[in-house]
């Protein structure tokens, strides 16, 4: 039996005002209050962080992106130290939207989770294939290119420090999120996620040793929905999801992170 906590992250993306993030919050919060043996969270955009974040303490909040310099002429940006000061908790780093348009890297992506990681703040790496990387059979290269680039460009060398105190909660969560099966309705299956997060969970284990593999996260991300989010949370590596389309009704939300935390694995 896996003991790793999971981890469901809601991520909205360019999505809700904040009458509509009120609105979320005020029928998700008490639908989601008895899942007490999973963390659950949201990324919202930046302008509705402070508000949310200060009025609702039932979910973690989420940023979806977070630069790696403490402060400066960093015009559009925002520091983890200014994302802490208003209660949120972390940040989504490198989703594959910010690698395909926003000349998001391998070498940026680690940067942005040492920041994070230094203002002892949560860390959600995103990596993942393209359709075409899948379809040529070099998807493994890929994702352990994300790794071995992303890792060594965070300079960190302490990693039991960098994790964080909390057993449970360690500051580092890795996402797998085959950018094919992102907002397309096609969701990888249960068993090409799982070897997909084995894959991933024996480079920890070659890099760092059998003890930090066990206690990372892994989440997939990937059109989970309703329908196959028992069925990937009983995977034996998968340890949460990332959620997008299927994140934005608060009903549909509720049911699936209840679904996915009560699934055994
Ligand atoms: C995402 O944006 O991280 C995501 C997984 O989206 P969707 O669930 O819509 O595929």
């Amino acid at each position: 039996m896996t003991s790793r906590r999971k981890i469901f992250i809601g991520n909205w993306k360019m999505n809700k005002l904040p009458q509509e993030a009120t609105a979320f919050c005020e029928a998700f919060i008490p639908a989601v209050k008895q899942v007490t043996q999973a963390d659950v969270g949201i990324a919202a955009a930046g302008v509705l962080l402070p508000a949310l974040a200060t009025r609702f303490r039932g979910v973690q909040w989420y940023a979806q992106n977070c630069h790696w310099s403490a402060n400066g002429a960093f015009t559009g940006e925002t520091s983890a130290s200014m994302l802490k000061s208003v209660d949120v908790c972390g940040s989504l780093v490198a989703h594959s939207e910010r690698r395909q348009m926003c000349g998001e890297t391998n070498q940026t992506a680690g940067q942005r989770v040492a920041a994070l990681l230094n203002s002892g703040m949560q860390a959600v790496l995103c990596i993942g294939e393209t359709l075409a990387e899948r379809d040529s059979g070099r998807w493994t290269d890929v994702l352990q290119q994300q790794l071995d680039e992303g890792f060594t460009a965070t300079g960190i060398k302490n990693w039991t420090a960098a994790l964080g105190n909390d057993p449970e909660r360690p500051l580092l969560t890795l996402a797998y999120e085959p950018v094919w099966a992102i907002g397309t309705g096609r969701a990888a299956t249960a068993a090409q996620a799982q070897e997909a997060h084995a894959f991933i969970r024996g480079w920890l284990t070659r890099t760092f040793g059998p003890e930090m593999a066990q206690r990372l996260r892994i989440q997939y991300g990937g059109s989970v929905t309703l329908q196959n989010v028992d069925e990937l949370m009983g995977m034996p590596d998968i340890d949460g999801a990332l959620v997008g389309g299927a994140s934005l009704k608060a009903e549909d939300f509720a049911q699936l992170v209840l679904r996915g935390a009560a699934a055994k694995r």
